[in-house]
């Protein structure tokens, strides 16, 4: 890490193919019984380096947005076959896009959304293959802003209404499918399993109603630990995630199911690398300020997310530090930890914030005019600048006086 952080600079994130592939590996072994399609979410960690090694493992995508769909196709055409498009707001340039790509399905949110897509389906002469993202009412705990399954939320349509929106004719339209997704970094598998029990009841009602419905989206969700002391196997999690959802999907004959983990799959794969500039006393308070900031891993900021941070070079001392770790960032939110117990920690030391690969750069803006990090990948001994460094000329370069 040492020898990343000299020859790309800091803040630096990188990541892990092995790790990466590992866990793609994982969900099709604990999958294997069923047919399945694993639909990468492009929003956790959209990096074309990682895309591709997705890609290239016969991963398919789930993307929120044109952009993403761009993202995918960029780095495989092919792929679109295994393309799954959510979100509550897609456009009509959205849709085009995807209609022309032949993507796979259609996850739609609303009964205005579905009216649309049948009328942009029209217009390009294709069949647009839908699945109505329901709403099953399901709690999962996690954070408020990430929960996603209940009544209450914005997402998806009424489990009790659905039907009667499927019933509704187009003949630009195929009705393919049922999808949720409950909301994210959920650990508890048993929320998975009544989701999809619901979603069974659901499909079989609309094959009775004579309607062709061969996938079931279980959507991700999936969490991780990001706490170092309390460890847990991902193998037996992804084990017991695929015992909580299997059952359901084998008791309709024929049914494909389709996964869409992010935060899974890469969280844990990258880390944050970033240089100590000050060690500052204020009273009892120590702060250890960074490189890094708010704007390059906002989790803290956003939902009081957990990062481990460890000292990448340990002096020889059984001393401690209390201090909370902080960015040069203009606002109090601007930590990764808060009166955590570290290593002694002086200026220019590099330290890193793990777990770091979902939801980190992904999110990275140029919040106080501050250029976004680099991104390289590891591979065995090797590595690779999979995005340089933002320079002042990139974020000037869209602007005019
Ligand atoms: C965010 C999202 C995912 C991925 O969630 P993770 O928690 O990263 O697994 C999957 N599907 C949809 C529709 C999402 O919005």
């Amino acid at each position: 890490m040492e020898r990343l952080a000299r020859k790309y600079g800091t803040p630096l994130y990188a990541y892990s193919a092995s790790h990466i592939a590992q866990r793609v590996e994982l969900f099709q072994q604990a999958f294997s019984p069923v047919p399945h399609i694993l639909c990468y979410a492009v929003k956790a960690n959209s990096n074309l380096a990682i895309l591709q090694l997705l890609a290239r493992q016969g991963c398919g995508f789930d993307v929120v947005s044109g952009g993403e769909l761009e993202r995918v196709l960029a780095v495989d055409h092919a792929a679109a076959e295994r393309i799954v498009f959510s979100g509550v707001g897609k456009t009509a340039a959205e849709m085009d896009l995807a209609l022309r790509s032949n993507i796979l399905l259609f996850n739609v949110e609303s009964e205005e959304e579905l009216e649309l897509l049948s009328q942009r389906a029209g217009k390009l002469r294709k069949r647009a293959r839908f699945a109505l993202r329901v709403n099953p009412d399901v709690f999962a705990e996690t954070h408020p802003y990430i929960s996603t399954g209940m009544r209450e939320h914005k997402f998806g349509i009424d489990i009790r209404r659905a039907a009667a929106v499927y019933r509704r004719p187009g003949k630009h339209l195929e009705a393919s499918g049922v999808s949720v997704h409950i909301g994210s970094q959920i650990r508890s598998t048993d929320p998975f399993g009544a989701a999809a029990e619901r979603v069974v009841k659901l499909i079989v009602k609309l094959r009775k109603d004579g309607h062709a419905i061969q996938y079931m989206d279980i959507g991700g969700g999936l969490g991780v630990e990001y706490h170092m002391d309390q460890p847990s196997n991902a193998a037996e999690k992804v084990y017991q995630y695929a015992a909580a959802v299997i059952p359901a999907v084998q008791s309709v004959d024929g049914l494909k199911l389709l996964l869409e983990p992010g935060r899974f799959i890469v969280a844990q794969a990258g880390a944050l690398l970033a240089r100590v500039l000050y060690v500052k006393k204020s009273g009892d308070k120590t702060f250890v300020i960074t490189d890094a900031a708010m704007n390059d891993l906002i989790r803290p900021a956003l939902y009081q997310a957990y990062h481990e941070i460890v000292a990448v070079k340990h002096r020889r001392s059984s001393r401690k530090m209390v201090a909370d770790v902080v960015g040069p960032v203009c606002e109090t939110g601007d930590f990764f930890a808060r009166d955590r117990e570290l290593p002694p920690l002086q200026q220019g030391d590099l330290v890193a914030i793990l777990d770091a690969g979902a939801y980190g750069m992904s999110l990275a803006s140029n919040y106080n005019s501050r250029p976004r990090p680099a991104e390289v990948l590891v591979n065995g001994r090797t590595s690779r600048l999979t995005r340089r460094r933002e320079t002042i000329e990139d974020m000037l370069a869209t602007e005019r006086r």
